[in-house]
């Protein structure tokens, strides 16, 4: 015995240890960095056996489980009813894409092709022409929907807030195609969510 535990301890074990656990536990440096987390054995002098004891007897961890269930069933629940219900979403929220109007009906883009060139997965397709008054306005905007990351870039580089990220998510469709927005689309889009928009870039602009 006295052998076995000369040898032990040489190789690196301490035997101590052992004892209390009942396995093998090196003192070598890289073992030492890992930790028990299996539980403890239970005590068992009297005092312990009979607590256990009156614990299974009474049920106490089954009541104590009762109670918790009891006091979940009053708090107020942590999910919602979708889609009779919707949580709250922030005004950075990158949604699906909508052109928007100025008030007089005119649309606000002009144009410049910003969001088109700064567009990471080359989604929006514009074309533009002059009108006769001068100014400039597209003759086509698509955006290929699947294509899009919802980066948010286009929107931020718009310089007269005329492609935004709306609010609406709920857009899914059966086919690739319905996913092909045109310039309609997307102004009837803006129409639509116009309230939800301005409010919601106002607020990101006091929250800048
Ligand atoms: S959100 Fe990003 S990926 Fe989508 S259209 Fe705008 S710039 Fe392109
Ligand atoms: S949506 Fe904005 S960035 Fe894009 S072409 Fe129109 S004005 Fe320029």
């Amino acid at each position: 015995m006295a052998f076995a535990v000369k040898t032990l301890k040489k190789s690196g074990y301490d035997v101590y240890r052992m004892l209390q656990h009942g396995r093998f536990i090196s003192n070598s440096p890289a073992l030492l960095q890992y930790k028990i987390v299996s539980d403890k054995d239970p005590e068992m002098d009297m005092k312990s056996l009979v607590d256990r004891t009156a614990h299974h007897f009474f049920l106490n961890e089954l009541i104590r489980g009762l109670g918790l269930t009891l006091a979940h069933i009053f708090k107020e629940p942590a999910t919602i009813n979708y889609p009779f219900e919707k949580g709250p979403l922030s005004p950075r929220f990158r949604g699906e894409h909508a052109l928007r109007r100025y008030p007089s009906g005119e649309e606000r883009c002009i144009a410049c092709k910003l969001c088109e060139a700064i567009c990471p997965a080359q989604a929006i397709t514009i074309e533009a022409e002059e009108r006769e008054d001068g100014s400039r306005r597209t003759t086509r905007y698509d955006i290929d929907m699947t294509k899009c990351i919802y980066c948010g870039f286009c929107q931020e580089a718009c310089p007269v807030d005329a492609i935004v990220e709306g609010p609406n998510f709920e857009y899914s469709t059966e086919t690739h195609e319905e996913l092909l927005y045109n310039k309609e689309k997307l102004l009837l889009n803006g129409d639509k969510w116009e309230p939800e928009i301005a409010a919601n870039i106002e607020a990101d602009y006091l929250y800048r």
